[in-house]
């Protein structure tokens, strides 16, 4: 259950509203890497796991992103404040001003509504997990951006309790996958085919009439891939069903 305290996670303080800073503040309300759309993923990852520990962790953090929410939609609606009045002000978010009267909806800067589309559930931890540590390190980034644009002290201190609290969910999220005691690359239940899924397909090779020098990195042979030039050219180069032994066998029979 959910209990609403009358009191912000962060107290938020600004000095000049800018009206076109909060219409960028609603990315992080409404918009694909706002704090609904991590808030309602956690949540509803954590209502479908069936480990309680880690249904803990999700529904803790999900909880935690409505309490973003309820700073960062405070936070824009100080900013959009002017738009209630003001027809200049009123340019920089028209449908804030026309059609919300000044206030926040779930809308991200562009105006495009939210939807559950921006959410990743997949119903397999280390899959759900992954997906969150890729949301927090796109919200740090947001924020960071929006940092860099606004002058405003009170406003850059809350966005840095919110992005630094992103980078601490990143963290959780991480060791809870770590917890799994998968390893990096077992995902799900299925084993991948050997021999193919080490081999790096070069799908840029040729210089010649193919253009520019090649640039495979070193690191890709350096960490157990195997290279494997234009597969397109030489398609028997690649370890579609197995171990080469076997595949050859399978390719003779059936001939
Ligand atoms: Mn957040
Ligand atoms: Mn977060």
């Amino acid at each position: 259950m959910y209990h609403h305290v009358k009191q912000l996670m962060y107290t938020v303080k600004i000095g000049d509203p800018d009206p076109r800073f909060g219409n960028m503040l609603l990315e992080q309300f409404g918009g694909a890497n706002g704090e609904l759309a991590a808030a309602m993923q956690y949540s509803v990852q954590g209502l479908n796991c069936d480990d309680p520990e880690l249904k803990d962790v999700l529904m803790d953090i999900g909880t935690e992103e409505l309490s973003h929410l309820e700073i960062i939609g405070t936070l824009a609606r100080m900013h959009l404040k002017p738009t209630k009045t003001s027809r200049k002000a009123a340019e920089a978010d028209p449908l804030v001003a026309i059609a919300g009267g000044g206030g926040v909806n779930l809308y991200n800067s562009q105006g495009s509504a939210w939807t559950a589309d921006y959410l990743k559930v997949s119903g397999q931890p280390e899959v759900d997990l992954r997906s969150n540590i890729a949301a927090e390190a796109r919200a740090k980034i947001v924020y960071e951006r929006l940092i860099g644009f606004t002058d405003d002290q009170g406003t850059k201190d809350a966005l840095q309790f919110l992005m630094t609290r992103e980078i601490t969910h990143m963290k959780a999220f991480m060791q809870a996958l770590d917890n799994l005691g998968k390893g990096p690359l077992e995902i799900g239940a299925l084993p991948p085919t050997p021999g193919l899924v080490d081999q790096f397909f070069n799908d840029s090779t040729g210089e010649d009439q193919y253009g520019a020098a090649d640039k495979t990195p070193a690191w890709a042979v350096a960490n157990g891939f195997k290279l494997v030039d234009s597969p397109a050219f030489h398609p028997q180069e690649m370890e579609l069903d197995g171990p080469a032994p076997a595949r050859k066998a399978k390719r003779a029979g059936a001939r």
